[in-house]
């Protein structure tokens, strides 16, 4: 693929160029919010319930995005296609912008908005045909009180901790149980568990991001009359599942076969994870922006 152009604050620089400052209060204490999108065949996946989300973690820190919804999806429209590119992955960003050293939101100016588009491989490709083995991390997902897992922030460090965790273990993702013990979510996406037919997910309460694959699937598993059930669960819950997926917008729907060594279900991927990873692909493809 030739080198990507990257867009800030309406310009677009070779990938090399495009730079902000080291004053930025993103980069000095992950000041900032962002989103990760997909487009298939040139149309950006579910394009308007991202930017709802970027407005809304950008409202939570009181960060306001220098320009409206309706045009920052049209950037995003206007990278892709000035990239030339049809399936991509994008990464909205916003900075709260340059400013002193120091916290104070009010010492920054020019929040930066960015758009990369670009190819991204989260797991390896054959985890899609044989399953993820994973491990629960001891780190547990930000206290909603503290940092509300809702704000897709620029602090990921609680995430890159666990999935050090996982890495260390010989794993490619890792689980993050809440400050109540229950099953929040993966560092990078949303899980889900099948057991005699239904499908179960944590809720939005137990302290996880609220994915936009997540909501997705749940329609797509509604609409097949699939039971969806949203409730707290522990890891128990995941041992004695028949089958076990995660699903994130870089990920797409990937199935997980072990967790802290143990086989889920007979320790190969399940067949509704199967069906529902197809009907997802399909439904992406359908689905206009
Ligand atoms: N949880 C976390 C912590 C995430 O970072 C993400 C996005 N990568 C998800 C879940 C999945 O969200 P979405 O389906 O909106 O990409």
């Amino acid at each position: 693929m030739p080198s990507v152009e990257i867009y800030i604050n309406g310009t677009f620089y070779p990938k090399e160029d495009a730079k902000i400052s080291v004053y930025d209060h993103g980069l000095l204490y992950g000041d900032g919010v962002f989103e990760g999108m997909r487009s298939y065949s040139g149309r950006i996946f579910r394009l308007n319930e991202h930017l709802v989300r970027l407005y809304e973690s950008a409202k939570a820190i009181q960060l306001t995005i220098p320009m409206t919804q309706a045009d920052l999806g049209e950037a995003a429209k206007a990278t892709l296609a000035h990239n030339k590119l049809v399936d991509a992955y994008i990464r909205l960003v916003i900075t709260r912008g340059a400013g002193s050293l120091g916290l104070d939101p009010a010492k920054t100016s020019n929040p930066q908005v960015i758009i990369i588009v670009d190819h991204i491989e989260l797991y390896p490709k054959d985890k899609y045909e044989n399953g993820l083995d994973i491990i629960t991390a001891a780190t547990i997902r930000n206290h909603p009180a503290a940092l509300n897992p809702r704000i897709k922030s620029l602090n990921y460090l609680n995430n890159i901790l666990a999935r050090i965790e996982g890495k260390l273990a010989g794993c490619s993702e890792a689980l993050m149980l809440n400050h109540r013990g229950e099953v929040a979510e993966c560092t990078g996406d949303n899980i889900f568990t099948i057991r005699h037919g239904s499908l179960f997910t944590p809720p939005i309460d137990a302290g996880i991001l609220e994915g936009i694959t997540r909501n997705a699937v749940i329609e797509l598993a509604r609409s097949i009359g699939m039971n969806v059930i949203e409730a707290a669960m522990t890891r128990h819950d995941i041992y004695v599942a028949d089958e076990c997926f995660l699903t994130g917008s870089a990920a797409e729907v990937i199935p997980v076969v072990k967790l802290d060594g143990r086989p889920i279900g007979d320790g190969a991927v399940g067949k509704v994870t199967k069906q529902l990873s197809e009907a997802f692909h399909r439904f992406v493809r359908q689905a206009s922006a």
